[in-house]
C-alpha cells in the first residue's frame, strides 16, 4: 500500500522525477504496454478531434455525458492541461483478432455481441483502460499530488453501462460508475495518435474496412495529468469513490412479496436485455481467450476499491441491465 508522501512535490526537477518512475511502473504492472511522462505543454489539442466525434456524427455522439457535444468544453480542457505540470500517457494494445475482427463495426453499432466473444473482449480492455487512469490517479493523489484530470480511450457507455437503456449521469445527474468512468482523450480534443506515434509507439487507425491482417496492433490509449497540489485540492483528501453505484431492485417499504416481484421482474429484464444483445454462453470460450485480461482487470478494481465485495458488485452491476426501446445503442 502505498503511503501519502510527506514532502509534497515543490520543486518538480528535483523530486518528481522519482515518483513519475513510479507511476510508470505501476501502469505497467496494471496493465499499460506501453507509458511515457511527458510534460503537459506537449499534450496535443486539437479541436478537429473533438469535432470528428460529431461530423460525421459517431453513433454515440451525445450518447453520454462525456461524448460531444457533451462533456468538457476545449477551453475547460485547456485549462485543467495548464494547471497541471506532468501527463502520464500510456497504451493498452489490442490484438488485431479482436479489435479488427470482420463484422466488428456492424455490430457495436447495432449493440449485440458476436458469437466469438470478441466485443466482450474488447470491453474487457476498455475497462482496463478506465481502471489504469483511476488507479494512476488514485495512486497520484496518495503521493501527494493534484490529479484533477483522467482520461480514457472510447465511451464508457459501450463499457460500463452497455445493457443499460439509458446514461444514468444524463438522466438523473448520478454516474453508475463514479469510481471507474472518465472522459475518453479524443472526446477532449486530444490527439492520441499523433502523441502515440511522438512517442514511438506503433499506432494503427482502425476503420471498418480494416481486418486483422491489415492491422499491425490495436491501440487504446489514456492518460492523467499530474501536478503540484494546491490548498483544498482532492490530493489534500484523497476521498473514497465507490466503483459503481446501482439502482436498489428492493425497496425498503415495501413487504416481503413486493419485493419478491420487484426480484423476479429485474431478472426477466436483465434476460431480456441479454437476448436483445446477443449474450450467450457461446461467447465464454472466446472469453477465456483473453483469461489474463480479465483476471488483470479483477486485480485493478480490487486495487481500486480494496473489496473483493465492491469487485463482484461492480462487475454484476457492468454485466446486467434492462432491454432498450428500440434496440442497439440509445
Ligand atoms: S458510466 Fe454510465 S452513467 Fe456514467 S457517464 Fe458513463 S454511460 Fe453515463
Amino acid at each position: 500500500m502505498m503511503k501519502r508522501r510527506r514532502d509534497a512535490i515543490l520543486y518538480r526537477e528535483r523530486v518528481m522525477p522519482t515518483d513519475l518512475d513510479e507511476l510508470q511502473y505501476l501502469a505497467r504492472k496494471w496493465g499499460a504496454d506501453n507509458v511515457t511522462v511527458m510534460e503537459t505543454s506537449r499534450v496535443i489539442l486539437d479541436p478537429r478531434v473533438r469535432f470528428k466525434c460529431m461530423i460525421p456524427k459517431c453513433y454515440m455522439s451525445g450518447g453520454c455525458s462525456h461524448c460531444p457535444p457533451n462533456g468538457y468544453s476545449l477551453e475547460e480542457i485547456r485549462g485543467k492541461v495548464a494547471s497541471h505540470a506532468w501527463a502520464v500517457f500510456f497504451r493498452v494494445k489490442v490484438p488485431p483478432s479482436i479489435i479488427a475482427a470482420k463484422g466488428l463495426g456492424a455490430d457495436i453499432a447495432k449493440g449485440v455481441m458476436d458469437p466469438a466473444g470478441n466485443l466482450m473482449n474488447l470491453g474487457a480492455h476498455y475497462m482496463l483502460t478506465f481502471s489504469i487512469v483511476r488507479l494512476l490517479q488514485k495512486t497520484a493523489r496518495r503521493m501527494g499530488y493534484a490529479a484533477d484530470g483522467v482520461f480514457a480511450a472510447g465511451n464508457c457507455r459501450d463499457a460500463l453501462c452497455h445493457f443499460q437503456p439509458n446514461c444514468r449521469h444524463m438522466a438523473t445527474g448520478k454516474c453508475r460508475h463514479p469510481g471507474l468512468s472518465a472522459p475518453s482523450m479524443e472526446s477532449c480534443g486530444m490527439d492520441a495518435f499523433s502523441m502515440g506515434a511522438r512517442a514511438g509507439w506503433d499506432v494503427f487507425p482502425i476503420g471498418g474496412t480494416c481486418g486483422p491482417d491489415s492491422v499491425g496492433t490495436g491501440s487504446l490509449m489514456g492518460l492523467v495529468l499530474v501536478g503540484p497540489s494546491r490548498p483544498g485540492s482532492p490530493a489534500e483528501k484523497p476521498g473514497r469513490e465507490p466503483l459503481s453505484d446501482g439502482d436498489p431492485v428492493t425497496r425498503p417499504d415495501e413487504d416481503f412479496r413486493g419485493n419478491f416481484q420487484r426480484v423476479v421482474r429485474d431478472l426477466s429484464r436483465n434476460r431480456a436485455a441479454y437476448r436483445q444483445a446477443h449474450v450467450s454462453f457461446r461467447q465464454a470460450p472466446g472469453m477465456a481467450r483473453k483469461g489474463k485480461t480479465w483476471a488483470r482487470l479483477a486485480k485493478n478494481l480490487h486495487e481500486l476499491s480494496g473489496s473483493w465485495m465492491e469487485v463482484l458488485y461492480t462487475l454484476r452491476l457492468i454485466l446486467t441491465g434492462r432491454p432498450k426501446k428500440h434496440g442497439g445503442p440509445a
